[in-house]
């Protein structure tokens, strides 16, 4: 039975100044995402705060949301079969170094908060990620 699912994926910051988002938008296509929405938006911090809020009592959250909203990102919904846990797959772990061969992370990340992309981790979660950039 297919299960077509929604997932939202992010091009952060250090992606985009490198100028990646094509080469990150060809591997989702590759791998046989459809970008269904995208557009490039630069987020206040306040913004990015919201985002993250999940991890607002983290060590890391101010620096995270200091990043997330230090330049412009790519935001786009993903369609797939099992959207979610494919597009997790082809991102890879949080951390680059160990980040599997032929995963987005491995190939682009820079470090554990300089990861390159963004992905939803829950279909429950995909549809508030959604809505948050993309309501109408
Ligand atoms: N992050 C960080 N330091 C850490 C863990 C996470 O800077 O020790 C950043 C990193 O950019 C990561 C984001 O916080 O992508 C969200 O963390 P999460 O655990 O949700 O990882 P993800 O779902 O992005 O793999
Ligand atoms: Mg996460």
């Amino acid at each position: 039975m297919s299960n077509i699912e929604q997932t939202l994926s992010i091009i952060k910051p250090d992606a985009m100044e490198r100028s990646l988002d094509g080469e990150i938008k060809l591997m989702f296509e590759k791998d046989g995402f459809k970008i269904a929405k995208e557009k490039k938006i630069q987020l206040a911090k306040h913004e990015a705060e919201q985002f993250y809020k999940v991890h607002e009592t983290k060590p890391f959250y101010n620096d995270l949301c200091e990043y997330l909203s230090s330049g412009p990102i790519m935001v786009m919904i993903l369609e797939k079969e099992n959207a979610v846990l494919s597009n997790r797959k082809l991102m890879g772990a949080t951390n680059p170094k160990d980040a599997e061969e032929g995963t987005i992370r491995k190939k682009f990340g820079i470090s554990i908060d300089k990861n390159s992309v963004h992905g939803s981790d829950s279909v429950d979660n995909a549809k508030i990620e959604i809505n948050f950039f993309f309501k109408n």
